[in-house]
């Protein structure tokens, strides 16, 4: 159901294009004179088109739309070429008009601006790569996410890896160690329901503890296999989400607050019905009723989902809700809860070994197998979860660094603004005003806008 109603300025602007269609103006291959300036209702309507006519070449660039279902249809029946889609992008961004004064005072309207064009310009990146371009690593990840992973040296990871190794019994290979050791922390397939309810559970209400939610936001979850990812998000609009956990692989304790925080609450699923609310709905702004999944849109998606987890679990309030409510959830020993803990903060330290690992796999340095077992060295994963991984890179390529240098950027940019640990309010106060906002990454650099 289309819950998205269209502004007064929405429908000015739709004239206005439709004006300039009948003179050519706007259709013609060369870029727009300066005086052919769109209003933004209109530059944003139709970058949401642009994107549902990507997404009619590739399945996976849509992530959501709750916008007008007949916009969907049209992409379908039309099929856009893509060298034309490429060719409005282009002049959709000429015809984004300078910043009025007015405009200037309210910086969610000045990230506006920034964030329309940019977001263009990620498509515009997308197309060249679905007719063929081929960028390195760091090139596409600018491109698509406005960000560049930095680059650690091996022995960087190393030196997690040899105090993990301290902490690990038996000798060996230090993934067996690893593996065997966590095996005591699988949760049971037939608690795992109810291990996640109350994860969820807990995480929704330390949420709604700091923030107005919509009443009636809710979200659902499956259980699924054959999947490259743990879980995910799909929004369905009207502030509802439905979210599938992958269980092709064991799924351990730790996993049940994260997947809870990041897929749901404070999370993807607040981070959307957010962005409905307050940006669709109050301000009739439509290009938040799409959402292109290879865009730097991604990476504050992905960087909030994994900081949220600390906001709403400040300092070792997690290891306590692990340790006195999950583990007899599921029927673990509670008693090892504070040492598997300390060592999944050791293994944090490893996280940017992915981003090495789709580097070199993806600028064509490293094939699968030679991945997977670096995989395997350095980031401590098993071979089915290495693999697993291999095939994530396959399919979504660099968006990998939106998980990490996502959540680093955010935590810099909310800690930044006085949003520390010690300052819970404020924290959970400026994580919801980036929740709720166009900000870029390469925005989340300048703490002061
Ligand atoms: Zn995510």
């Amino acid at each position: 159901m289309n819950r998205w109603l269209p502004t007064c300025l929405a429908a000015l602007a739709l004239t206005a294009i439709a004006s300039a269609q009948q003179t050519g103006t706007v259709d013609r291959p060369t870029a727009p004179r300066s005086s052919q300036k769109l209003p933004m209702n209109a530059i944003a309507e139709q970058y949401v088109k642009l994107v549902l006519a990507v997404g009619q070449h590739d399945a996976d660039y849509v992530d959501s739309f709750f916008g007008p279902a007949e916009w969907k249809a049209d992409a379908q029946r039309i099929k856009r070429p893509l060298t034309e889609i490429d060719g409005d992008a282009a002049k959709l961004i000429g015809a984004i008009s300078d910043r009025t004064d007015a405009e200037r005072r309210d910086t969610l309207l000045v990230l506006r601006h920034d964030y329309l064009r940019r977001q263009l310009e990620a498509l515009r990146s997308r197309v060249r790569m679905l007719q063929g371009a081929r960028l390195t690593f760091d090139e596409e990840s600018q491109a698509l996410y406005d960000a560049v992973s930095p680059a650690h040296p091996n022995s960087y990871y190393q030196a997690a890896l040899d105090e993990i190794g301290r902490l690990l019994p038996g000798s060996g290979p230090l993934v067996e160690r690893y593996d065997a050791y966590r095996q005591k922390f699988v949760i049971p397939p037939d608690r795992l329901t109810r291990v996640f309810d109350r994860a969820i559970a807990e995480c929704r209400a330390r949420t709604l503890a700091h923030v107005r939610l919509p009443d009636s936001e809710s979200f659902t979850v499956e259980y699924v296999k054959d999947k490259p990812w743990s879980g995910y998000n799909w929004y369905q609009g009207g502030y509802r989400s439905l979210i599938q956990v992958n269980t092709d692989l064991p799924i351990y304790i730790d996993r049940a607050v994260d997947l809870a925080c990041h897929e749901g609450y404070p999370g993807h699923h607040v981070y959307n019905a957010l962005l409905e609310q307050r940006l669709v709905r109050e301000r009739g702004w439509v290009e938040f009723s799409v959402y292109a999944l290879f865009s730097p849109q991604s990476l504050i998606a992905e960087g909030t989902a994994n900081y949220g987890i600390e906001v709403a679990f400040p300092g070792d309030e997690r290891t306590k809700f692990e340790r006195d409510i999950l583990y007899p959830e599921a029927g673990l020993d509670a008693s090892q809860a504070d040492m598997y803990n300390r060592l999944q903060l050791l293994t944090d330290r490893l996280a940017y070994s992915g981003n090495e690992a789709a580097r070199r796999y993806l600028n064509g340095e490293v094939d699968r197998a030679g991945t997977a077992a670096w995989l395997a060295r350095y980031a401590m994963m098993s071979p089915p979860r290495a693999e697993q991984r291999t095939r994530f890179y396959d399919t979504y390529r660099s968006y990998v660094i939106n998980y990490n240098l996502g959540k680093d950027l955010v935590k810099q940019f909310v800690e930044s603004r006085g949003g520390v640990a010690s300052q819970p309010a404020r924290r959970w106060d400026e994580f919801v005003s980036l929740l709720a906002s166009p900000r870029l990454p390469s925005g989340l650099r300048e703490p002061g806008r």
